[in-house]
């Protein structure tokens, strides 16, 4: 969808709100922003660019820069199936920005693309090649995930609750929206490093790192059972924990799945882990089918 030299450069928020900007090795590229609006208030395109527009105007007011924003086109066209407006911007730069309400998700997007006039022809190319691929919502039972190497596919309730991309440590944490049940997954470069100088292994790697920092406010869990496993995708063998907090009244209990493994081809650390309340079986369905298609390397 997205040309090989562009990078994830900032990424922040959440479902509900959140702001995306790819860039190439020079400039920012491509920024997406979303914010949450009910359905019972979605705006037309129309007042979406309206607004953003104001916000640009703003914008320049508050920097003391006297150039006007004036739209030089605008025509309707759709993403992903919903009524979106296009429109072609002048005011510092020139801007290629596409406004547009997804009522799926009940979420307002706003993307846009800045560039010098003189390359308007191969923007508007490109801009539209990607505006035609861009996903607000899903109608799949799952949602594939795919970034810094890895791929996998979460069950669509599950949304994005914690995130992390560090260059020792990265992770996704998502939640159902009850809040009560957790998949997340994440991964850990320079495994060999790791291994010889700071853990003494991936178990201790992932108690330091994950469990302790992140899951022992939701319980303190104990192990009742372990195993090997053998990840048929990619050829690994990955240690397989079962958890649960402590009680007597499983409803009231947390049980946790974990995968463990080291993927030699990329010299990472991976964990991937479920934790589901009041249900034991549910928690390794759930692990072993997100394991199924899951792709590290
Ligand atoms: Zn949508
Ligand atoms: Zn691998």
């Amino acid at each position: 969808m997205i040309p090989k030299d562009w990078d994830l450069a900032v990424d922040a928020g959440n479902f509900d709100n959140g702001y995306f900007r790819l860039d190439d090795y020079v400039k920012p590229r491509l920024e997406i922003k979303w914010e949450k609006i009910k359905f019972e208030k979605a705006p037309t395109s129309d007042k979406l660019l309206e607004n953003f527009i104001k916000s640009m105007e703003k914008n320049l007011k508050k920097r003391k820069i006297q150039t006007k924003v004036s739209i030089l086109e605008k025509q309707n066209t759709k993403v992903a199936e919903h009524d979106a407006v296009l429109a072609y911007v002048r005011s510092v730069q020139d801007a290629l920005i596409v406004a547009w309400y997804c009522e799926k998700s009940e979420r307002a997007f706003i993307a846009q693309t800045v560039f010098p006039a003189k390359e308007y022809d191969n923007q508007k190319k490109a801009f539209n090649t990607v505006i035609q691929k861009l996903m607000c919502h899903t109608s799949d039972e799952n949602i594939t995930w795919s970034a810094y190497g890895f791929k996998v596919k979460i069950p669509a309730l599950y949304r994005l609750s914690n995130r992390k991309f560090t260059s020792g440590l990265s992770y996704l944490f998502f939640m159902d929206p009850k809040g009560y049940n957790i998949v997340s997954f994440g991964y850990s470069s320079m495994a060999n490093v790791i291994l010889k100088e700071y853990y003494s292994d991936i178990e201790e790697w992932f108690n330091e790192l994950i469990y302790k920092k992140n899951l022992k406010k939701i319980g303190k869990f104990k192990r009742k059972k372990e195993e090997n496993a053998q990840l048929n995708r990619q050829k690994h063998e990955a240690r397989v924990l079962y958890l649960e907090t402590y009680g007597f009244i499983s409803k009231f209990k947390n049980y946790m799945v974990v995968y463990l493994w080291n993927c030699e081809n990329l010299n990472r650390l991976y964990f991937l882990l479920t934790i589901i309340k009041g249900n034991r079986t549910k928690a390794k369905d759930l692990a072993t089918s997100i394991m199924k298609d899951f792709q590290c390397h």
